[in-house]
């Protein structure tokens, strides 16, 4: 059996990404298997009572409870790390558990968070409900305003949050300035690169200090299963999120860590493939729809500073509708293209995030943030563009676009 590098960086690291992405992490069993093995077990057995002392102690290799290791999800995390550019990375069991994992670790009472506006609903119900209910200070920020950040920082702030592109309004964050303005201030980036993960954009590179997936969505990318991750240093991993980890429990699967393993191997393919489609079914809406919020497109405010940042635009786009009527006309008028809230999966989805996704942010923050009563959001799979071209032409027909 050869080849299998586990987490022995001095083979895995010079490798490039699409090498990683099939590759990195691998740790074979004494079995020599071609696929990653599963390892569905909560625990582990042990030769002496001695043994499992020194592993407690950490003074022995070895993994002890699967809230604390499991293999498969060992592999999983390597690999993500290694495509992120990342020193470290620990999964999650959904997204959310991640981006609450990557905030509560390093939060204490008394601190102050600084987030973009435009975000999806839950990262918004972290920020307005959950963290003021333990006195972290919160603002939030019109994140494509690099003088709002700036402004908003005070002598307790300790962390920026935020997504680019956001969940669905598309804004664009200025990763460079937004990154380095917060390191000039001993400030953590916690940034939400859902959208376009390290297929598409890697944070890392400009100076973001902590990226957070939902891996439910461009990593599965085949609408299976819930998944999270948070890549950063290994001293923010090991020191500030591991003992916030192992003892709350927000842990991931094995069997759903299994099936994003196999899901990141087809990553860079899908996000680049739905990207160009993206592009072509956003050409078109583009002609008939009032508004089109589309980083790929020039119409785009920071089409410019999008397309600096990112490799590809991504799969998922918004656009405009003249009211929550018509855009629900157009939803059921809908024959190939589903309805769905989920993004990042193979087939199209579209939605209506002002009664889904942003269902439970206040009326207020929805309208602050841009989440219109008129705005869909649309996920472009793999299907042969000219199929989705030729549904929404004819739904758009239907509702009098
Ligand atoms: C979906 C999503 C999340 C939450 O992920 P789950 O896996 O559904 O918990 C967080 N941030 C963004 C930007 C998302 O799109």
């Amino acid at each position: 059996m050869k080849k299998t590098t586990g987490f022995d960086r001095s083979k895995t690291k010079n490798w490039h990404p699409a090498t990683q992405a099939v590759r990195g992490g691998t740790w074979r069993s004494e079995h020599g298997e071609t696929s990653e093995a599963l390892f569905l077990t909560s625990g582990y057995t042990y030769d002496s009572a001695e043994e499992v002392a020194a592993r407690f102690a950490g003074e022995a290799p070895g993994m002890t409870y699967s809230r604390l290791q499991n293999p498969t999800v060992a592999m999983l995390e390597e690999r993500i790390a290694l495509m992120e550019g990342a020193e470290a990375c620990r999964a999650q069991a959904t997204g959310m558990a991640a981006m609450t994992t990557a905030l509560l670790c390093q939060l204490s009472a008394g601190d102050h968070i600084v987030a973009a506006k435009a975000a999806f609903g839950s990262c918004r119900w972290l920020i307005d409900s959950l963290c003021p209910r333990f006195a972290i200070e919160t603002t939030v920020v019109d994140g494509r305003d690099n003088d709002a950040w700036e402004k908003a920082i005070k002598s307790n702030t300790k962390v920026f949050f935020f997504e680019t592109p956001a969940n669905p309004t598309m804004d664009i964050v200025d990763l460079k300035f937004v990154c380095e303005l917060a390191r000039a201030h001993g400030i953590t980036t916690v940034v939400d690169n859902a959208f376009a993960t390290s297929a598409l954009q890697r944070p890392l590179d400009f100076g973001a200090d902590v990226v957070a997936y939902s891996a439910t969505k461009l990593m599965d990318g085949q609408g299976r299963v819930l998944a999270g991750a948070v890549c950063g240093t290994a001293t923010f991993i090991d020191d500030v999120l591991l003992p916030f980890q192992r003892n709350t429990g927000p842990n991931l699967s094995p069997f759903n860590a299994w099936v994003v393993l196999k899901g990141l191997e087809t990553l860079d393919l899908r996000a680049r493939r739905q990207s160009e489609n993206a592009l072509a079914v956003g050409k078109f809406v583009e002609s008939r729809v009032p508004k089109i919020l589309h980083p790929g497109l020039s119409s785009h405010p920071q089409h410019n500073l999008a397309m600096s940042q990112m490799e590809a635009c991504g799969p998922i786009f918004s656009f405009i509708l003249e009211d929550r009527a018509q855009a629900m006309a157009m939803l059921n008028a809908l024959e190939l293209v589903d309805i769905s809230n989920n993004i990042g999966d193979a087939v199209s989805l579209c939605c209506h995030p002002a009664s889904t996704t942003h269902y439970g942010v206040s009326a207020e923050a929805r309208a602050d943030m841009g989440v219109v009563e008129g705005m869909l959001r649309i996920n472009i799979g793999l299907e042969d563009p000219r199929d989705v071209i030729a549904d929404l032409d004819q739904a758009l027909t239907k509702v009098g676009l």
